[in-house]
């Protein structure tokens, strides 16, 4: 009952352009599939186990987001039914997703994760590091991979000044790279910042608690 008025609410605050991907890690697939009924169809998840497990389980028009970190040997668990991988955050993983890809047969989409928090140590590449790897993903190293935007993940803070100049700081990043290739998604803010997020340019939105309530410490299908 409380996950429809939440959603809808969601919904409702959220402009039409601008995508929203459903965090429901640790939730139960009873669960999403109730979200998926109020007509969600893009959903995050950050373990590639658990990822696993609900697809099987889930409808196969479900959009599947990783979130979180990946290690490179199990790249090969997602691959073939992975929508975006939003959490890139080396070149190393990129060789292996492409490499992946590859092998299905298929084009996988990421997202460059952009280390922006100002003093949180969050994974995330360094902007150096992430236009390196744009220039030669521009070049063509990697053939079975489509570069679609960025992501990151701002400071948990009160302090919403901070988070902005975060978000606007990806932001800049992203229209600087979008001059070399068009890019379409900007992946910033949460369930504590997503309107925020929205003024600073997001065209995507990662909300997790906001829709299906506080999340339980362990995964049970
Ligand atoms: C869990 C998570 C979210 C969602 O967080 P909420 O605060 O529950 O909305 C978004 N992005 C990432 C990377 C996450 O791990």
């Amino acid at each position: 009952m409380f996950i429809a008025k939440n959603y809808k609410e969601i919904i409702e605050n959220i402009p039409p352009k601008v995508t929203l991907v459903a965090v429901s890690k640790n939730h139960p697939v009873e669960t999403i599939r109730q979200v998926y009924e109020l007509g969600q169809r893009v959903f995050g998840e950050n373990k590639v186990q658990e990822m696993v497990t609900k697809q099987a389980l889930l409808p196969d028009d479900i959009k599947w987001h990783l979130i979180g970190h990946l290690q490179t040997n199990k790249v090969k668990y997602i691959a073939g039914f992975v929508d975006t991988i939003e959490s890139v955050d080396s070149e190393k993983l990129l060789i292996e997703i492409n490499k992946q890809a590859i092998k299905h047969q298929r084009i996988i989409k990421v997202l460059l994760q952009v280390k922006i928090a100002e003093e949180d140590s969050k994974t995330g590449m360094e902007v150096s590091e992430a236009k390196e790897v744009f220039f030669k993903y521009l070049q063509g190293h990697f053939t079975n991979i489509s570069i679609t935007g960025l992501m990151g993940i701002g400071t948990l803070t009160e302090d919403c000044e901070k988070t902005r100049r975060e978000f606007l700081f990806l932001k800049h990043l992203f229209d600087q790279l979008s001059t070399q290739k068009p890019l379409e998604t900007l992946s910033i803010g949460m369930s504590g910042d997503y309107l925020l997020a929205i003024e600073c340019g997001a065209t995507s939105v990662r909300i997790g608690s906001s829709i299906f309530g506080i999340r339980k410490q362990t995964f049970n299908p």
